[in-house]
């Protein structure tokens, strides 16, 4: 990790940001410690280092957004993640939440479906040392096939439904943990195969920018990292 950039400010404002989620109820104590690990302001374009550690989204490339912190440990910390896991990401994003994964889980693999985010995500993953994390440049509706059964999968982006494909790549036991519903009626669910049958829980309202069917090549002109206005 590039440890000169990880600044003592920094890591203080992250176990701060470890305390406000607690407080927030989150209590997985391997989520608050990679939370408190991983340095959150490398995800994000420089101008918005200050605030890198508050428990706000923040625009990326292709006009998609990192998480908020609290969104980040909610969904993790449903996953019920174990050191022995095999996880699939949908929605790479900035590549912060697979960092997130790679310190808790066995393997990680993560598609993203804009090549810039594709591109920019894995370079930064690999260059800060995650090397269990594989990224892919696909379309998230069919998973990835030749790596499945996973233990867990994570959708970071809202569904309109259930996303059929995805969940016959989950073992058995296994966890799907995806926000489905239309606009700003998105609900979290998790979903829990067990046997021939799947088991759905509802964690209540959320909002996540959409789960689109196929890949963007689409360049992204100009300042690649901070098109989008906050
Ligand atoms: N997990 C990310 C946040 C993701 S935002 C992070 O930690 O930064 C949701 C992401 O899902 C966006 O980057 C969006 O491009 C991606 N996405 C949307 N539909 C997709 C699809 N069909 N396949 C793969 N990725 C998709």
């Amino acid at each position: 990790m590039q440890k000169e950039l990880d600044t003592y400010k920094m890591r203080g404002l992250r176990s701060r940001l470890v305390v406000l989620l607690r407080n927030k109820g989150i209590h997985d104590e391997r989520v608050l410690q990679a939370i408190g690990r991983v340095p959150r302001h490398l995800f994000l374009d420089k101008a918005f280092w200050e605030w890198a550690y508050k428990d706000q989204a923040f625009p990326i490339a292709a006009d998609q957004t990192i998480s908020q912190p609290f969104t980040v440990a909610f969904q993790s910390q449903l996953l019920q993640l174990a050191h022995s896991d095999n996880i699939l990401e949908i929605g790479t994003g900035s590549g912060y939440q697979a960092s997130i994964l790679s310190l808790i889980c066995k393997r990680v693999y993560s598609i993203e479906r804009h090549e810039i985010l594709f591109k920019i995500s894995s370079e930064r993953l690999f260059s800060m040392g995650f090397r269990n994390v594989r990224c892919y440049h696909g379309d998230g509706y069919a998973g990835l096939p030749g790596r499945a059964p996973f233990d867990k999968i994570l959708v970071t982006c809202g569904a309109p439904d259930i996303p059929e494909d995805l969940l016959s790549q989950l073992a058995e036991g296994g966890k799907m943990v995806v926000p489905v519903g239309d606009g700003d009626r998105q609900r979290m669910l998790r979903i829990t195969k067990q046997g021939d049958r799947y088991i759905k829980e509802d964690f209540g309202p959320c909002a996540f920018v959409p789960f689109l069917e196929g890949m963007s090549n689409q360049r992204v002109q100009g300042d690649q990292k901070s098109r989008v206005s906050l």
